[in-house]
C-alpha cells in the first residue's frame, strides 16, 4: 500500500477486497481518500468505487464486519454508505457521466474504472488504488494527478470548461480545495471558472453555501475567498463583500481597501478560533461602510454609522445565504453592531458606566467580541499595532475589574416586568417597559447601586413622575 493507513483501515481494506472476490467485482479506494491519505491529512471519509453493483458490495462489507451494520443506499443513484466505528465508507458503481446543454442532470451509465475517473472533477481527486489481488495496493492515476499535488495544483481532467459547465458546483469546490491545500488553480482552470461563473445560478444556494463555509472554515480563508472575488463568483454569490472592494481618492486623501482589510481580518481571527460564527462576524464586520461611506471637507474618509448599518444587514444576507436565522445570526449581528465600543474605550477618562454598558450589552459574547476587534487591527506599522494591543490589554483589565464588582455580564436588573405590574396593578405595555428600562439605565450609569432595595425606591419615585401610585 503507497499511503499511511491505520491498522483500523487496513482491516477495512482486508474486507472490501475480500467482499468484492466474492461477488466478483474489482474495486478501489479512490477520490477525496486518497488524496488526503497522499497528502497526510487526517480522513475519516473512505471513497471506494467498484465496478459493478456498489450497493451490493455495501451489503457484503457490511455483513462481513458485522450484519448489525445498516447500509444507507441510493438507489437511484447507485451509492451507499456505512459506518464502521469512527470511519464513514462511501460506495459507488463505476459509471459514465454525460451532460447534455440543457440538463443539470447527466445520463449515467455503468462504466469502467477509467470511466470514472473521468467523471471526477480534480486531478487530485481521481487517484485510485487498487484493492485486487493481482495489482493490490497500486496507484491508478491515468491524469498525473500525484503530480499535482506535489506541485500543489488543482486542475480538472477533462476540459475545463467543459467540466464547469457540466456541474458548476466543481468551481466552488475548486476554490475549495485550494483554500484547505493552500494549493494554486492552474491558469487554464482559472480562466474557465470566470468564463463560467455564471452558470453558478443553476445551483441551489444551500450546496453553494456549503462550499462557502467550508473555505471560511480553512486555515486562511482569504485564499478562497480572494479566488472567489478574482473569479467573479462573490459578485454572483455574496455581492456586498464585492462593494467592499477599492480605494477612491479625493483632495489626494484615500482610505484603506476594506475587502482586502476584511480578508486580514478572517485570517486573523482564523488563528485563535475555529468556530465559524465568529468568523463570519470578521467577515461581516465591515459590511456597512460602503453605505455610509463620505468624504468630509478638511477631514478624511468616514463610515459613521457602519456597525449599526452593518448589523442590520446580517438578517437579510443570512436569509439569502440560507444560512441559519436565529442564534448563530444573531450573534454575527451583535458583534457587528459593537465592534466598534470597545475602541472608544480605549480613550482616556473612560467612566465605570461605559464600562459596565459595555459588559451589558456584550453579556456573554464579550470575549468573542474582544477577539474580534483584536483581529480587527491590521495596521503594518509595528509599533502602532503594539500600542493598540496595549490599549485593548488596559480594556480587558478594566473590564474584568468592573465585573468583579458590579456581576454585570449575566445580569438582570433587580426588578422584573412582573413586579412592576403587580405593584401597580398594571397590564403588560410601553409604562412597564419604560419603567424597566429607566431602572436598568440607572443602575448602569452608576446613578443608583445595584441592590433591590435602590431600584425599588428608584421606581417608585420614576412612578411618580408618571401619576400612578402602587396598589400596595
Ligand atoms: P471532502 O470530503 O473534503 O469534502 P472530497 O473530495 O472527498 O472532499 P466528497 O464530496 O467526499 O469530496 O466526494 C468524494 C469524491 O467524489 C471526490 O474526491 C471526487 O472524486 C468526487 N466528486 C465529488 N463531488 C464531485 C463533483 N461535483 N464532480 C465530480 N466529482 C465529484
Ligand atoms: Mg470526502
Amino acid at each position: 500500500m503507497q499511503i499511511p493507513c491505520t491498522a483500523r483501515e487496513k482491516e477495512l481494506f482486508g474486507c472490501v477486497a475480500q467482499a468484492a472476490r466474492q461477488i466478483g467485482v474489482p474495486c478501489y479506494l479512490i477520490g477525496g481518500f486518497v488524496r488526503d491519505k497522499l497528502l497526510n491529512r487526517n480522513t475519516k471519509d473512505m471513497d471506494i468505487v467498484c465496478v459493478g453493483d456498489g450497493i451490493a458490495l455495501a451489503h457484503g462489507v457490511a455483513s462481513l464486519l458485522d450484519p448489525a451494520i445498516k447500509v444507507n443506499y441510493f438507489k437511484t443513484y447507485g451509492t451507499a454508505q456505512i459506518k464502521y466505528k469512527d470511519i464513514e465508507i462511501e460506495f459507488v458503481g463505476a459509471r459514465r457521466e454525460s451532460y447534455s446543454e440543457n440538463s443539470r442532470n447527466p445520463e449515467v451509465a455503468p462504466g469502467s474504472l477509467e470511466d470514472d475517473q473521468l467523471r471526477r472533477d480534480f486531478t487530485i481527486n481521481a487517484l485510485a488504488i487498487s484493492l485486487n489481488e493481482a495489482d493490490y495496493g497500486q496507484l491508478l492515476d491515468p491524469f498525473n494527478g500525484r503530480q499535482d499535488l506535489a506541485d500543489k495544483i488543482i486542475r480538472t481532467p477533462l476540459d475545463p470548461a467543459r467540466t464547469f459547465s457540466d456541474d458548476p458546483l466543481r468551481m466552488m469546490r475548486g476554490i475549495r480545495f485550494a483554500s484547505q491545500l493552500h494549493f494554486t488553480i492552474h491558469p487554464d482552470t482559472f480562466q474557465a471558472i470566470k468564463d463560467n461563473a455564471e452558470r453558478i445560478k443553476i445551483i441551489t444556494q444551500e450546496r453553494i453555501t456549503d462550499e462557502f463555509n467550508k473555505i471560511m472554515l480553512s486555515s486562511k480563508p482569504s485564499i478562497g475567498l480572494d479566488l472567489l472575488y478574482q473569479t467573479g463568483l462573490l459578485k454572483i454569490i455574496f455581492p456586498q463583500m464585492v462593494d467592499l472592494v477599492g480605494v477612491e481618492t479625493v483632495e489626494g486623501k484615500g482610505h484603506k481597501d476594506n475587502f482586502y482589510h476584511t480578508l486580514q481580518v478572517i485570517d486573523n481571527i482564523s488563528r485563535h478560533t475555529r468556530d465559524l460564527w465568529l468568523r463570519w462576524a470578521a467577515l461581516m464586520h465591515d459590511i456597512g461602510k460602503p453605505a455610509t461611506k463620505r468624504f468630509e471637507e478638511g477631514h478624511g474618509w468616514t463610515f459613521h454609522g457602519h456597525d449599526a448599518v452593518g448589523g442590520k444587514m446580517v438578517p437579510r444576507i443570512f436569509a439569502r445565504l440560507k444560512l441559519p436565522q436565529h442564534e448563530s445570526m444573531r450573534l454575527v449581528k451583535k458583534l457587528v453592531e459593537l465592534h466598534l465600543r470597545p475602541i472608544s474605550l480605549t480613550k482616556e477618562n473612560i467612566t465605570d458606566s461605559a464600562i459596565r454598558r459595555l459588559l451589558f450589552d456584550a453579556g456573554e459574547d464579550l470575549d468573542s467580541l474582544m477577539m474580534l476587534c483584536e483581529a480587527d487591527i491590521t495596521s503594518k506599522n509595528k509599533a502602532r499595532v503594539k500600542r493598540y494591543m496595549e490599549n485593548f490589554e488596559l480594556v480587558r483589565e478594566r473590564l474584568k475589574e468592573v465585573e468583579e464588582n458590579d456581576r454585570i455580564r449575566n445580569w438582570q436588573p433587580p426588578i422584573t416586568g412582573e413586579m412592576i405590574m403587580e405593584t401597580f396593578n398594571l397590564k403588560p405595555g410601553r409604562v412597564v417597559g419604560d419603567l424597566k428600562s429607566a431602572i436598568r439605565e440607572a443602575i448602569l450609569d452608576g446613578e443608583i447601586p445595584n441592590s433591590f432595595e435602590a431600584a425599588y425606591q428608584y421606581m417608585l419615585r420614576k412612578a411618580r413622575e408618571l401619576d400612578l401610585t402602587p396598589v400596595k
